[in-house]
């Protein structure tokens, strides 16, 4: 694999260049290679099933990365999983993709309960007597590189495979058609559990640039987050317009902390007028991309750079043009193609897209298709086409983006709904300013013996805290002894959120 390969030869030609820094933490491409290569080697004598996945549990440490690169030259893909992900959804994780063996990279010890899985400490695979993997080992092709789990209606996440092939189209255009090609420092926001980090990890990478990487100690505490700001001397910029949307609320957040930033890359969610107006204003010498995708199309399939004229001309900003290798056809309910300016379901068509959803077929089928015979993903996002530039009008279905974070509406109630104090409970996004600002969650709930409602709010949130990440858990909890139905008896959310707004 092409990227693989640059990564080896950057190791070889420039050793001693930075590949990765986190706070207090930095590994060098030497050895981040040879401790890639000790790390598939002593992979390939605890002889984990062929193509078998391998979850990988840590936050920003430079061994996730040293993990990542053992795993695929191993010849398997591997799961990142961050330290902010509860046991329990790691537990649905393990099972779902039946991963045999986990390497734990964090300091925090991890029990996991099926005893036929293997945790391995990162440190424990630096074998110094290693014999090298050669490049038959590496994930290759159409093998999966990474799966990446996202949330699922039904209550258990589900796991997007992206190929080795999958992979290297998204590199090669991101280092093809944008500025950010020849050595330069990226700032890394998504954790690795989320495909935005792909955005700047992998460009990076294979460019030989080096990424600086915000810890969430760093987010907690905005004062050490300016400091590394500084530090970083950030080139190019990769986060979600929410995290751009946080650093803006700090009047310092302006060229002169980051005095060569040339590059904001977003990705994620709704690219607001207001933020790029304030980033063009704030960093005169830095251009702007809107870039659009899902995680089963590989982070991103189309972009548009953010110019004067197109903020002049569009109170919503499009998300631009398809990468040369992807098709964008919009469909309408009868699968048929709208016309140009029409509304239509986003159909993502390309070398990028996923093969699927490991082990979970009938989820596959209902998503992806091949269209014309190229692999195509159905992405439940409207959008219609103009002036050759693609916008995006907003879901389907019950998916939503929260603070830049992707979850399934239905996924939050199914856990609510199993809570012995909820019979049961509707969620609801609340807007401001055409962006959701927050959760609200209206319950009916069982018989209890809590006085007062915010002990029954502790009472159910502590057991959602137990299998949801904090994000997907709703900030205002309100209790009825009802909720409205509609005419064929279900449940009826247009009157309910009427009702939250009131
Ligand atoms: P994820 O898989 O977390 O990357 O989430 C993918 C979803 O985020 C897409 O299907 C869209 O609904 C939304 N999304 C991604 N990029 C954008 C964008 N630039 N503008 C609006 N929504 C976006």
């Amino acid at each position: 694999m092409k990227l693989i390969s640059n990564i080896k030869r950057l190791a070889e030609t420039q050793p001693n260049a930075l590949a990765f820094v986190s706070q207090d933490q930095k590994i060098r491409y030497g050895e981040l290679w040879k401790k890639a290569e000790q790390t598939a080697s002593s992979i390939l004598n605890l002889d984990p099933k062929p193509l078998s996945p391998i979850l990988i549990y840590g936050h920003m440490e430079p061994d996730m990365i040293v993990a990542f690169l053992g795993s695929v030259t191993a010849g398997h893909p591997y799961i990142p999983v961050d330290t902010s992900i509860p046991m329990e959804r790691i537990t649905k994780i393990i099972e779902s993709s039946k991963t045999k063996l986990v390497i734990n990279v964090s300091e925090e010890p991890l029990f996991i309960e099926d005893s036929s899985v293997q945790v391995v400490n990162s440190a424990q695979l630096l074998n110094h007597s290693f014999l090298p993997v050669t490049m038959d080992s590496w994930v290759k092709e159409d093998e999966t590189f990474y799966i990446i789990y996202t949330s699922g209606s039904t209550g258990n996440p589900k796991g997007v495979q992206i190929s080795a092939d999958n992979l290297q189209s998204f590199v090669d255009w991101m280092v093809e058609d944008f500025p950010i090609n020849g050595g330069l420092r990226f700032l890394n926001q998504a954790p690795f559990s989320f495909d935005l980090s792909v955005m700047d990890l992998y460009p990076a990478l294979a460019s030989g640039g080096t990424i600086f990487a915000i810890t969430k100690e760093m987010i907690a505490k905005p004062k050490i987050l300016f400091e590394e700001f500084k530090k970083s001397n950030t080139q190019v910029w990769t986060s979600t317009p929410s995290f751009a949307q946080m650093c803006l609320m700090d009047p310092t957040f302006n060229q002169e902390l980051l005095p060569e930033l040339s590059v904001f890359l977003f990705c994620g969610e709704i690219l607001p007028v207001s933020i790029c107006e304030q980033l063009k204003h704030r960093f005169p010498k830095a251009k702007i991309f809107n870039t659009y995708g899902p995680t089963e199309a590989t982070v991103a399939v189309t972009s548009v750079e953010v110019k004067d004229e197109i903020l002049q001309e569009y109170q919503t900003l499009p998300v631009g043009k398809a990468k040369g290798d992807t098709q964008i056809v919009l469909l309408d309910e009868n699968q048929q193609p709208v016309s140009e300016g029409e509304k239509g379901e986003i159909i993502i068509v390309g070398p990028s897209v996923s093969k699927g959803y490991l082990g979970q077929k009938e989820q596959t089928e209902k998503a992806f298709y091949i269209y014309n015979g190229v692999q195509a993903y159905r992405t439940g996002d409207a959008g219609y086409i103009e002036h050759g530039l693609l916008f995006y009008k907003g879901r389907m279905d019950f998916q939503i983006k929260l603070h830049g974070y992707r979850m399934e509406l239905e996924e939050i109630e199914y856990h609510i709904a199993k809570s012995k104090y909820v019979k049961s409970a509707v969620v609801v996004p609340i807007y401001q300013k055409e962006k959701i600002d927050y959760l609200s969650v209206l319950i009916i709930p069982t018989e209890h013996n809590f006085e007062k409602e915010y002990q029954l709010t502790g009472a159910i949130k502590k057991e959602l805290g137990e299998v949801l990440p904090a994000y997907m858990i709703p900030r205002k909890f309100s209790y009825h002894e009802e909720l409205p139905i509609t005419p064929n008896g279900k449940i009826d959310r247009k009157q309910i959120r009427e009702k939250v707004l009131l």
